[in-house]
């Protein structure tokens, strides 16, 4: 298989000055993945400014340019059954309601601004394809239910005819998800952050911070308080981190999708394996199919990391009959709280945010920590203080 590695964009490319003198800030910010860009934006929205990200290579170029671009409410840590039954009905629906405000935010966002990055509204598919899965995912369906959702189940006979062939045994449809193109999204995101006054600095890695200066390899930052966003650079003990692979097909036709059994607004999750399968159809009609999440043990990240491109491969030939040639594909790796929430501590001079598992989890978890650096009430301190 010959591929073309990266699809979403030139993860080299700079939009955005380097840091080469001293300055000062108010706020600073150390990550240009979504977790630093959301706090900007969470501060600016309160009414701050004075607001500076440096980021150590591009903007977005970490886990969040590299990610399926699948925005989606379902949390990473767990599933709505056991939030609801570990935090009670109420917290658990402030935290699937702050999730779905945070797609809507999104939406507002790139039609605001903009911003070029593929959007479209979509639907999720939960497949099963045993009998263990199904009651998995009808019982997070419930759970969904108890919130406020309206449930979707998908007999087997309602499926896709190529999706009934591959072996599922139902799907639950989780309505108003967003398919991206994350890099672009991010870089799109970035810009309209620097519209309203944040100094955006790339290729600007942070080398330590003393006291209220953070030492950059060419000047300094003094600054009030600072957030840091360092994706899988943090080297914390409070987060695992994780190898996922995606592989992506060539472009396809309208009736080659149907074929298979897909629509072009579709995306799909099937736990599989002992870990999971994602997958989505891009703008441009192109089947993406994720997997894994294989603990990451080195400070290497194997790009890509064959096992996670042979399980994609026997998927693809078990489930989609046919074996499609993929075109491009890629590993990376992202950090995922060992509790059930995204991490937002309290750190020397502000704030450490990390964990989130996925970029609607850690947008929410942004918006939290600005909260709490202004000291301002939230809805889910009950969660995020339990
Ligand atoms: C292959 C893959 C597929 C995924 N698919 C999805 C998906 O479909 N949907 C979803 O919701 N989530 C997905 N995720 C997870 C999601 O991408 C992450 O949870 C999220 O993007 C994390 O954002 P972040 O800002 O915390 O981290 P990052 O995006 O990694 O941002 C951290 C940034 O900090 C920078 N940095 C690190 N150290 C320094 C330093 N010293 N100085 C300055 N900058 C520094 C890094 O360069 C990086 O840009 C996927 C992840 C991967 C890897």
């Amino acid at each position: 298989m010959k591929t073309e590695s990266f699809l979403w964009g030139d993860l080299k490319k700079t939009a955005f000055p380097t840091l080469t003198t001293d300055i000062s800030c108010t706020w600073l910010i150390v990550g240009g993945g979504i977790a630093g860009l959301s706090v900007a934006y969470y501060l600016l929205e309160a009414g701050e400014t004075d607001i500076v990200v440096i980021e150590k290579d591009t903007i977005g170029s970490g886990s969040t340019g590299h990610s399926a671009g699948m925005l989606v409410y379902e949390p990473e840590q767990a599933r709505w059954a056991e939030y609801t039954k570990k935090y009670g009905p109420r917290i658990a629906r402030l935290y699937l309601q702050s999730q779905l405000n945070t797609l809507s935010l999104i939406q507002d966002i790139i039609k605001k601004e903009r911003i070029s990055c593929d959007y479209t509204g979509e639907y999720l598919l939960e497949l099963a394809d045993t009998k263990a899965e199904v009651q998995k995912i009808m019982k997070d369906a419930t759970a969904r239910q108890i919130m406020g959702l309206q449930e979707n189940p998908l007999p087997k006979n309602t499926l896709p005819k190529a999706l009934q062939a591959g072996g599922y045994l139902y799907a639950e449809k989780v309505n108003n998800e967003i398919s991206l193109n994350p890099l672009a999204f991010a870089r799109g995101f970035a810009k309209a952050l620097k519209k309203r006054g944040v100094r955006i600095y790339e290729e600007t890695p942070m080398l330590h911070i003393k006291k209220h200066v953070a030492t950059t390899t060419k000047g300094t930052i003094t600054f009030d308080q600072a957030f840091s966003c360092l994706g899988t650079a943090d080297t914390a003990s409070d987060i695992k981190k994780y190898i996922t692979s995606i592989c992506v097909t060539r472009k396809l036709t309208k009736s080659e999708i149907k074929t298979i059994g897909l629509t072009d607004k579709v995306m799909f999750l099937d736990d599989y394996n002992s870990s999971f399968m994602y997958g989505k159809v891009t703008a441009d009609r192109r089947i993406l199919f994720g997997f894994g999440d294989v603990l990451l043990t080195t400070n290497k990240i194997p790009n890509p990391y064959r096992p996670h491109i042979k399980e994609i491969t026997q998927f693809t030939k078990k489930h989609f009959s046919a074996a499609l040639p993929f075109t491009h594909s890629w590993s990376a790796a992202y950090a995922l709280s060992k509790k059930d929430i995204p991490v937002v501590k309290k750190i020397a001079n502000g704030f450490r945010i990390n964990g989130g598992g996925t970029q609607i989890s850690t947008m929410v978890a942004a918006g939290y920590a600005v909260s709490v650096a202004l000291k301002k009430k939230h809805p889910l301190t009950n969660l995020f203080e339990k």
